[in-house]
């Protein structure tokens, strides 16, 4: 059980960040570049700290912490170093000779304010530090909230963020529902949640009340289309990845999968080869299910199926693992389809892409859709049908790993987008400033009574 941040440490944390923003202090160039690049250190020289503790919440291997976390970290904070100057400088709107250059318009990109970032335990590190290099670039205060979940992981993050990180203006509160709940009582500028859509309407219900813009990265039972044209080796072997990796607690995994009839068992064939590849030599290394209370609600879908279980069914409680598994002659309205499942099982649907992307439909818009095809036409038509954050074709979740690209949901799998300038641009408020010189106020006279008509228009 996590020590939670008490009322009085909240209090003294949220004072001290809203006071530092209001001194300007985050502002200044020079102060976002010494932070970012005490991120860079504090990822760099705690590399081994921070396998160990995502090996305690997870049992993730080194290897999948490395590709799925620091890389993601580091690359983010060397594009925003590289591109903060550019970023934040003033734009002249191109609007003509009068409202543009003679009243002197400019935009200028001035940070939201205090920024309230709460993080999931999925990838409990990166999801709650790469939002904080977005929010630090654009010039924010920053309080941090991770999940209360990856224990390990938010006790390494307590440490790591006072050692190097200015206490001025970024601080992290820990807590579970309640106190987050509590914390948002609290006015923010910002809130940035990484999360489930069902917490996510507490948290735009409490936003709602100070009217905080709010960035939601969700999840979504994504899906992934096998059409008769497709490699089925291919996406035999990129589905059963998916489900593999972080044991498929992936906001972005494959949830379920459409497969064409005529290929069908061809690609159950496929998906059993490549799960008894992997597990060959990744059996101990397979993450486990986060907690007792995520396994049995996983282990009740799987009691509930009325489809057929084909590969995988094992699990054990005490060890938290679940063999990555496999169940076909699933219909739309199995209980394995009534929440994101997030974990590694695989229900797989017989149908074509034309019922699948109408079945797609029928659920909220998920954050990814992948589509395994060769015939472009195919690819075209399911892509104009649906709606998803993104879509990867013939890979999974690459749409994410577009460092300049806009990732973010639509709908139930979230609003607003980060990554690259998007990330930039999520915490930052755009202020039009105009300063006219005296002739053109005296031209603008003619605005004011006594009105007369036939002056508009000349
Ligand atoms: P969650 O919604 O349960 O928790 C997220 C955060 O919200 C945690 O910090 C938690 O302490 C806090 N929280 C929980 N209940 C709360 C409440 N009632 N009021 C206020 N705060 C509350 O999500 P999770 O289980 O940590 O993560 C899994 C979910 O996150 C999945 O749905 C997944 O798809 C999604 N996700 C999305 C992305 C993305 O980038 N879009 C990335 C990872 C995970």
């Amino acid at each position: 059980m996590s020590t939670y941040t008490t009322d009085a440490e909240f209090e003294d944390a949220y004072e001290t960040i809203q006071r530092t923003f209001r001194s300007g202090k985050t502002k200044s160039l020079a102060w976002r570049k010494w932070q970012l690049k005490q991120i860079w250190w504090m990822i760099e020289d705690n590399e081994a700290e921070m396998v160990k503790a995502l090996n305690t919440d997870l049992n993730r291997h080194e290897f999948e912490t490395h590709f799925v976390e620091f890389m993601s970290m580091k690359n983010d904070v060397l594009d925003h170093l590289k591109h903060l100057e550019e970023w934040a400088a003033d734009e002249i709107p191109d609007a003509g000779l009068i409202m543009g250059r003679l009243s002197g318009a400019h935009i200028r990109k001035e940070p939201l304010g205090v920024a309230l970032i709460i993080g999931p335990w999925n990838f409990p590190i990166t999801l709650t530090i790469q939002p904080l290099i977005a929010a630090v670039t654009a010039g924010c205060a920053v309080m941090l909230k991770p999940s209360e979940m990856a224990e390990a992981s938010q006790n390494l993050m307590i440490k790591m963020i006072a050692k190097y990180l200015d206490q001025d203006a970024i601080r992290i509160v820990t807590g579970g529902a309640r106190e987050t709940g509590k914390i948002l009582e609290h006015k923010f500028d910002e809130v940035f949640f990484t999360g489930s859509s069902k917490v996510a309407r507490f948290i735009t219900a409490a936003t709602a009340k100070h009217l905080t813009p709010t960035v939601l990265e969700l999840g979504g039972q994504g899906p992934a289309i096998v059409c008769e044209s497709a490699d089925l080796d291919l996406a035999a072997r990129k589905i059963a990845w998916v489900k593999y990796l972080n044991a498929g607690q992936i906001c972005l995994s494959v949830n379920h999968v459409f497969v064409h009839p005529n290929v069908h068992d061809q690609f159950i064939a496929k998906l059993e080869y490549w799960f008894e590849e992997f597990l060959k030599s990744g059996k101990e290394d397979m993450t486990t299910i986060i907690n007792a209370r995520n396994f049995d609600r996983l282990k009740g879908m799987m009691d509930r199926t009325r489809g057929k279980i084909v590969r995988g069914g094992t699990s054990n409680r005490d060890t938290l693992h679940i063999s990555p598994t496999v169940i076909t002659d699933v219909t739309m309205k199995d209980p394995l389809l009534e929440e994101e499942l997030f974990g590694p099982i695989l229900p797989v649907i017989k149908d074509n892409f034309r019922k699948a992307y109408q079945a797609i439909n029928t659920l909220g818009h998920p954050l990814g859709i992948y589509i395994f095809s060769k015939n472009k036409a195919e690819i075209d038509e399911i892509i104009s049908h649906t709606q998803s954050g993104g879509v990867t074709i013939n890979e999974v979740m690459l749409h994410a790993g577009v460092p300049t690209a806009p990732f973010g949901g639509v709908g139930e799998s979230g609003t607003g987008y980060y990554h690259g300038k998007h990330g930039f641009d999520a915490f930052t408020h755009t202020r039009t400033v105009v300063s006219p010189p005296g002739f053109l106020a005296k031209l603008l006279g003619f605005l004011q009574p006594p009105y007369d008509i036939k002056n508009i228009g000349k």
